[in-house]
């Protein structure tokens, strides 16, 4: 079974290697026993279904919440010669007519259906009619409530398991918390599924988080470090969108809005435009993305803090689905806090505290300074290998620290053991920054010796080390209210035998030093960059005069691999990281000349 597995991989997509659980995932699915897989945004899920519908015999079932992500796929597939179709409401009759009839002759790999479709009035006993080899669900978190992106369509394929019977089903999901896994079990009914949950890691990703001082300054850092390459800013208003765009038009940078607030057609134009990449930049709300699999998004930003780490995960999984390095930037301030807490109002009580407690889990992601990997890891229960992971802020020893750290912490700490550990976080910064606050005066919390302590510091400053201190575990959040205690490591700080480290205080215009990370280094290793360019001209173009878009005519790692080993033989050219036979076929000769007339004009050597 691998084997075949592992030469399809090579003949229609030119990969050498499995990425961690496919192989897992496809023997399941090979076997046909129910799965559920969990691997993180551009894990590689499409293939653990892609590969054994090309091996099994019958038509696979994909299920997919949304058009755009199904006409990618689908490009992409028959960009590598394989048969896929889909039936959604965007196609032309004739392409409809053309669908209908690979599927009822046997020719067609894979459909990829929405589930409003798969559960029509007669569609599933047309279905039933064919020689059905498996139905895989893609998004398949969109089924819980307990998920970040809950579709009541989804709830309608429920039923799929008792309307097929003996049809394995394998659900695909980023979301990695246990609530969402066994919900999705239990929703889709399925029998003894297989559970792989992959690594939640992202390494090729480098995480960056800071507060916000001249935001529009910052961002623009970031967008000039990436020239030419494309990126996503997140945003949480749609006034902030436009202003964002506003800012990048004025200095020169090619963007395009997207949120909920334009009409469908622009919103769609703007999707387009970024995936066709006319433009590099979209500045959106969290309202997109969902339908993105873009691969070669270099940077995401985030010019505000996100909802909960399930949105960052996502959102900033975004980047770098290819493999090759991305980065990822947050920008947080205390308002972002307030403004999300402002949208929960209207929610349910119990669905508002599950959003207010994860937004406090961002919160503390943003402002613990413990190492962003592991913060997300153990948010999701898994853990990081090595303590240092040298690919975010922290790690890379970013941040500018505290050098009276020691003296700073044993303030906040003294002020939470005055206040007898009865009180909260923003309670205490009160105290601290000597505040007038009612209920302050109220309780005679003015007379503290720590109060006022920290009154040369502003509120979100002394905030930022609450949660610092937290976040390294010298204070804990106890009981609903989450008031703050001391654990023992805080004794330990008082008494002076380990000194925390917190943050210096980001002072406005002050931008950070870089460090380049390894992952950066070694994907650009022997690559010549000219070339790449010039090879990504011809990408677009190709891509253009298709109508798809140009990682789905070749990745950025493709290019890369294309820039550095040069090759000019077909022979040659198949070696190449992404080149399968169809493309070796139709794309060979144009990129083998491009190739040759750029290394003969720079005196380059071939075939390294
Ligand atoms: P997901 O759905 O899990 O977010 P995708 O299926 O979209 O991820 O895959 C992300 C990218 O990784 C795609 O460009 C895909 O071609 C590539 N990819 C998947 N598996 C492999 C592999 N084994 N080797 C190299 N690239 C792979
Ligand atoms: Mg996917
Ligand atoms: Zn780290």
């Amino acid at each position: 079974m691998l084997e075949n597995a592992k030469k399809i991989l090579k003949q229609y997509w030119g990969y050498d290697e499995f990425r961690p659980f496919q192989e897992e995932a496809i023997v399941s699915a090979m076997s046909k026993r129910d799965s559920i897989v969990v691997l993180p945004t551009g894990g590689g899920k499409s293939l653990c279904f892609q590969i054994p519908a090309v091996a099994m015999d019958g038509l696979t079932v994909v299920i997919s919440p949304l058009i755009s992500l199904m006409k990618d796929q689908v490009d992409s597939m028959q960009q590598c010669g394989i048969n896929a179709v889909r039936l959604d409401s965007s196609i032309s009759g004739p392409e409809r007519e053309y669908a209908h009839n690979a599927i009822e002759d046997g020719t067609a790999k894979l459909l990829y259906v929405s589930p409003e479709r798969m559960m029509q009035n007669g569609f599933l006993d047309y279905l039933k009619n064919q020689n059905l080899a498996m139905v895989a669900i893609d998004e398949a978190h969109c089924i819980s409530m307990w998920g970040h992106d809950f579709r009541p369509e989804y709830r309608q394929i429920g039923s799929l398991k008792q309307k097929l019977p003996g049809v394995s089903i394998h659900a695909f999901t980023a979301t990695a918390t246990k609530q969402v896994q066994t919900d999705i079990h239990k929703q889709l009914k399925l029998d003894n599924p297989k559970i792989l949950v992959g690594s939640f890691d992202r390494p090729n990703l480098i995480y960056r988080v800071e507060p916000a001082g001249d935001l529009d300054d910052q961002v623009c850092q970031v967008v000039k470090r990436h020239k030419n390459e494309s990126g996503i800013i997140y945003c949480i208003r749609r006034k902030d969108v436009d202003e964002m765009h506003s800012v990048l038009s004025a200095k020169g940078y090619k963007s395009l809005p997207y949120h909920a607030g334009m009409n469908v057609m622009a919103r769609k134009l703007n999707q387009d435009a970024f995936i066709r990449e006319k433009v590099d930049i979209i500045v959106a709300t969290v309202a997109f993305g969902m339908g993105i699999d873009k691969s070669n998004v270099r940077f995401v930003i985030h010019a505000g803090m996100p909802k909960s780490i399930e949105h960052y995960q996502q959102e900033s999984g975004r980047g770098g689905r290819d493999g090759l390095e991305a980065e990822c930037c947050l920008f947080h301030k205390g308002r972002d806090y307030g403004t999300w807490k402002y949208f929960t109002n209207e929610m349910e009580p119990q669905a508002r505290q599950i959003a207010l407690n994860k937004l406090n889990a961002i919160y503390g992601f943003c402002t613990s300074g413990v190492c962003r990997r592991k913060s997300i890891l153990t948010y999701f229960d898994q853990a990081l290998e090595n303590s240092n992971c040298g690919g975010c802020d922290v790690c890379l020893g970013e941040g500018e620290y505290m050098e009276d750290a020691l003296v700073t912490g044993q303030k906040v700490i003294s002020c939470v053991i005055r206040l007898d550990e009865r009180f909260g976080a923003d309670y205490t910064t009160l105290v601290l920054i000597g505040s007038k606050d009612k209920r302050i005066l109220e309780n005679g919390h003015d007379n503290l010796s720590t109060y006022g302590i920290l009154s040369d510091f502003t509120r979100g400053n002394v905030r930022d080390w609450v949660e610092q201190l937290v976040g390294q575990g010298y204070l804990a959040k106890t009981g609903d209210y989450n008031v703050l205690t001391v654990t023992a490591a805080g004794w330990e700080v008082i008494k002076g035998n380990i000194k925390p480290r917190l943050l210096e205080p980001l002072k406005k215009k002050e931008t950070r030093k870089r460090s380049k990370t390894k992952a950066e280094a070694q994907s650009w290793e022997g690559v010549d960059s000219g070339l790449f360019e010039e090879l990504r001209e011809l990408r677009k173009m190709i891509a253009d005069s298709k109508g798809v878009p140009a990682f789905v005519v070749f990745g950025d790692a493709s290019l890369r691999d294309m820039a550095r080993k040069r090759p000019s033989t077909g022979h040659r050219f198949l070696e190449i990281h992404g080149v399968g036979q169809k493309k070796r076929k139709d794309y060979g000769k144009t990129f083998i000349s491009a190739i040759t007339r750029y290394c003969e004009q720079e005196e380059l050597d071939l075939d390294v």
